[in-house]
């Protein structure tokens, strides 16, 4: 293992390794990414002078397909935590059957400090520093945390002039304009609104409306808050960075998406009333959704946890030791790789689309994203049913088995062997 990061994500796959059918080898391979880079950005400032930012894109394994996986512009960025996200994006594309590896990508920058014209010259820096390591065909970013469609499009344009040509299959994320693919944007929250749907009955059989609190009102959480309140549940509490608001009565999401598009936070919201955010995650709730942080339930505050199920939108917002803690509370974490893979299962769709020169309309992504979110829930409650696993460990077992299958199929020592 690189280091401790990588090694609390693989408590997870640790669990599962048990109960799935694989070959020791494939445990060996997931040890280490298959490739990491560094590489140094050197960007002219505003004001002419010069400065070098630190970026990484790792490729963990692609034994399944081109390695994919965002790209986030933060602070604190660096190869552990890339190497970590990689890591799961491995898991996520088996278990949600993508023909995808697991990559990552980061620069070390606070995007806020840049001008517009600084940001593009960094985004074109990074693109150039890595470009012998990514491609359609060997490893495809996307947006992650600060990176939007128009970095992607001035990421995408930069390969394109780098190897002479039109790749719109490089990069997903797109502006739809250079080939990005409608839904993308909601693509997560949709995902996360069809597996919560399908494990409603099994999860929740005694609720006509169950209860919801969202932390993390961003881009993923606001909108499934918006589509679960659609369909009948009652959010009850939504948080960001900045404050935290309640009303058990339920409360009116779609005024406070608009109150934060236009003021950019949920203070002085037009809704419910404000409490301390650290009090939504302890509240009585059904379903408790973590979209905002990584680490955000840990072993210092999951015992204040009383919902019935916590689904995991944001990646890895449940720390092993929490999982510990939660499980032994009876609570059902429903996994990040199956919660969050709407984003990568659409960005396929992009990719197909980029390679074959069509355009696909907003229904046919809504309903190829459903059958595939829908199959990937089912394969995990399958699992979890025969073998008598918490649906974490099941979602595992999914994804380990598929990774064994193309391990095993291009040999294992039991080809060479004849055993
Ligand atoms: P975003 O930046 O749009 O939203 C994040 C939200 O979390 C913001 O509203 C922010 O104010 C809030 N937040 C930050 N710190 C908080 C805190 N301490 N308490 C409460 N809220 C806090 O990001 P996003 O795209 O919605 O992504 C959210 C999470 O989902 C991330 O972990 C991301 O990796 C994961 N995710 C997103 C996608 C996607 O397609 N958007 C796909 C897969 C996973």
């Amino acid at each position: 293992m690189t280091d401790d990061l990588l090694a609390d994500a693989s408590r997870r796959p640790a669990r599962a390794v048990p109960h799935a059918e694989i070959s020791d080898e494939l445990r060996h391979r997931l040890e280490q990414p298959a490739s990491s880079l560094k590489v140094s950005i050197p960007v002219r400032m505003d004001d002419g002078t010069l400065r070098v930012f630190a970026g990484y894109r790792v490729r963990f394994d692609d034994t399944r397909g081109p390695a994919k996986g965002g790209i986030r512009f933060q602070p604190d960025v660096d190869v552990r935590e890339v190497t970590t996200l990689s890591y799961w994006m491995t898991f996520k594309t088996a278990l949600v059957d993508v023909p995808f590896g697991g990559g990552k990508g980061g620069v070390s920058v606070d995007p806020k400090e840049l001008s517009t014209a600084e940001l593009e010259r960094l985004a074109r820096g990074y693109v150039a520093a890595v470009a012998d390591a990514i491609g359609p065909e060997t490893d495809i970013p996307a947006p992650d945390v600060a990176t939007n469609e128009l970095v992607m499009g001035w990421m995408a344009d930069e390969y394109d002039k780098i190897v002479r040509g039109h790749v719109p299959a490089a990069f997903t994320g797109k502006p739809l304009a250079l080939g990005g693919i409608p839904g993308r944007s909601s693509a997560t929250s949709d995902g996360a609104f069809h597996v919560l749907r399908t494990l409603r009955d099994q999860l929740l059989p005694d609720t006509d409306e169950p209860t919801v609190a969202v932390q993390g009102f961003g881009n993923a959480g606001s909108q499934l808050a918006r589509s679960l309140a659609d369909a009948g549940y009652r959010v009850v509490a939504v948080s960001d960075s900045r404050a935290a608001v309640h009303d058990d009565a339920g409360l009116d999401v779609h005024v406070l998406a608009e109150h934060k598009r236009e003021t950019g936070s949920l203070e002085d919201a037009p809704a419910g009333e404000e409490i301390d955010p650290d009090e939504l995650l302890a509240l009585e709730v059904d379903v408790l959704i973590p979209a905002a942080l990584e680490g955000a339930i840990h072993g210092d505050n999951a015992d204040r946890v009383r919902a019935r199920v916590v689904l995991e939108v944001a990646n890895g917002p449940v720390t092993a030791d929490a999982d510990d803690i939660l499980t032994e509370a009876g609570v059902e974490i429903v996994p990040d790789i199956l919660a969050n893979a709407g984003g990568v299962t659409v960005s396929w769709f992009e990719w197909i689309q980029g390679r074959t020169g069509d355009r696909w309309d907003a229904a046919t992504v809504a309903d190829r994203l459903e059958q595939r979110m829908v199959a990937a829930t089912e394969d995990v409650v399958r699992v979890a049913e025969e073998r008598d696993l918490p649906l974490i460990t099941a979602a595992y077992v999914v994804a380990f088995e598929r990774l064994s299958a193309a391990v095993d199929a291009q040999g294992t020592v039991r080809t060479y062997n004849g055993g």
